[in-house]
């Protein structure tokens, strides 16, 4: 049977006869309050698909689906993967791509999860359960070298669906302060993949965090899109969103229609990646390349940024892997100034998922024309923004010049020698150090007083200069504020405390 592209295996069906209940099938038992269950064992070798397909065939009359899955877990070496099975299913609309099906994901976050047409376990899609072939699937994305023997329970309840489930969805709009700064977190986890807060525990924290609007970001499901809509309210935009997990890195798709659903099942070399990102622009989102060199399995970026509207370079509290991924998205604009296309612009978004992880902790702060889901969108993806460690941190960023401005996601045009005032206005960062940064690397370094607020001016020309972006760092552990254009065998830096996009320079014609 075709299935979803890249490696996949489909099983023999699992066949479900109510009329009969036949006891002598092996794994079936019946029991009297309208229940069958079949039991499928199996053992999947090192080598083994992307994903396991199990079909199921459902007869009519069936108003719950039951689902529990276990795996056996042998002692690994250190280094060595130990066994990792990830689990959803597919109604009978069928398994293949991008089709109507999908019916839910839990990843590895849970041991069984169930379905009835006015409720389902957070992941999965609540819904009519309809006769014909459902699949679950299975996404064995560690195999030990003992291999991996796993049991899939699978138990339907028969008997009258119940009423439908209503989806309450956000408003696509909060009661803003018109054209300003707007702060948000656009990378946030809930119990509808692996985070283990509430959706009204996310919407608090981020209340509590002094954001203006967040994006709901679970993995590789739409589901906790139908409850947002009670904790959104006139101070907080909540913005539906899903961070897609494939095998070869995360990304978000930000302001996505609610209870649209992309799908995960590729890898890099299936060359489909961008169908998906053209399917998400075109319903008005963002594609956004997510921690592209976060170490875990398969979390490392592999699909390039020709598809990318922004790229997430501050994944939570400031780590080295940021630092790779702020160098690649530097190397790029310099490659966009060259071509004259299109830049990408940075975001930074906490990916928070449970306590102790912080919401907010970074978010970035957007200029928009009102506080409305298009408006923060569209400010994101013209790279009007800033990242910022917490709300304490405040800063303006502009570039000032032969009678003109151009703030931070700009474009400031004078002649070659005409002198450009670079300036970065910032509170909220005790002994921080400042940097700017150009096409040409580090162009100039300034500490902040023990407030924390201070001034920093440079002058350039465009002649000099083809971006200017600002960094404001924590000092270093011990207490300096970081090598500046030095080498050396640590880390040249301390954390990051706030970052911008680049202010462009471009020289008028000569
Ligand atoms: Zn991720
Ligand atoms: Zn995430």
């Amino acid at each position: 049977m075709a299935a979803a592209t890249g490696v996949a295996l489909t099983l023999a069906p699992v066949s479900f006869n109510r009329a009969r209940a036949d006891a002598a099938v092996t794994g079936a038992t019946t029991t009297g309050d309208g229940q069958e269950t079949r039991v499928v064992t199996g053992r999947l070798e090192t080598g083994a698909a992307d994903f396991v397909y199990i079909p199921v065939r459902i007869p009519a009359g069936v108003q719950r689906i039951a689902v529990e899955y276990s795996y056996d877990r042998p002692t690994v070496p250190a280094g060595t993967p130990g066994n990792s099975c990830d689990v959803g299913i597919f109604d009978e609309r069928g398994i293949k791509l991008d089709g109507k099906g999908f019916r839910g994901w839990s990843g590895g976050f849970r041991t069984s999860f169930e379905i009835s047409n006015g409720e389902a376990t957070p992941g999965y899609l609540p819904g009519p359960i309809k006769p014909g072939t459902w699949h679950v699937v299975l996404g064995p994305y560690q195999v030990a070298p003992q291999g991996m023997n796993y049991t899939v329970q699978i138990t339907l309840t028969y008997g009258p669906s119940g009423p439908a489930f209503t989806p309450d969805h956000p408003p696509k709009r909060a009661k803003g302060r018109g054209r300003a700064w707007y702060r948000g977190d656009g990378h946030l986890h809930t119990v509808h993949s692996d985070g283990r807060r509430t959706p009204a525990e996310v919407a608090a924290g981020a209340r509590a965090a002094g954001l203006d609007f967040m994006v709901s970001t679970d993995h590789n499901t739409s589901s906790s899109h139908g409850v947002w809509g009670q904790y959104a309210g006139e101070d907080l935009l909540i913005i539906t969103g899903e961070e897609i997990t494939t095998r070869n890195g995360h990304w978000l798709a930000l302001g996505l229609p609610a209870g649209e659903w992309i799908d995960w099942r590729y890898r890099s070399r299936d060359d489909v990646f961008g169908r998906f990102a053209r399917k998400v622009r075109g319903a008005g989102g963002l594609v956004v390349p997510a921690h592209p060199y976060c170490p875990y399995v398969a979390c490392q970026w592999k699909f390039g940024y020709d598809d990318a509207d922004l790229v997430e370079v501050w994944n939570g509290p400031w780590t080295y892997d940021d630092e790779s991924a702020v160098d690649t998205w530097d190397g790029m604009l310099g490659e966009a100034v060259r071509k004259g296309r299109r830049w990408i612009p940075a975001m930074g978004n906490s990916d928070a998922h449970s306590d102790p992880q912080v919401i907010g902790l970074p978010h970035n702060v957007v200029y928009a024309d009102d506080l409305t889901t298009d408006a923060v969108v569209g400010g994101l993806r013209a790279g009007r923004s800033w990242i910022a460690e917490s709300r304490t941190v405040q800063l303006a960023f502009t570039a000032g010049g032969n009678g003109r401005r151009a703030d931070i996601g700009g474009t400031l045009t004078a002649r070659a020698d005409a002198p450009i005032d670079v300036r970065l206005d910032v509170q909220g960062v005790p002994g921080g150090t400042v940097r700017f940064v150009t096409d040409e690397g580090q162009m100039h370094q300034e500490s902040l007083p023990s407030s924390g607020s201070g001034s920093v001016v440079w002058r350039t020309t465009t002649s000099l200069a083809a971006y200017v972006r600002a960094e404001v760092r924590h000092p270093m552990a011990d207490g300096s504020p970081g090598k500046g254009n030095t080498m050396g065998p640590n880390l040249m830096w301390g954390p990051m405390a706030a970052l911008t996009n680049p202010i462009f320079l471009r020289r008028s014609g000569s």
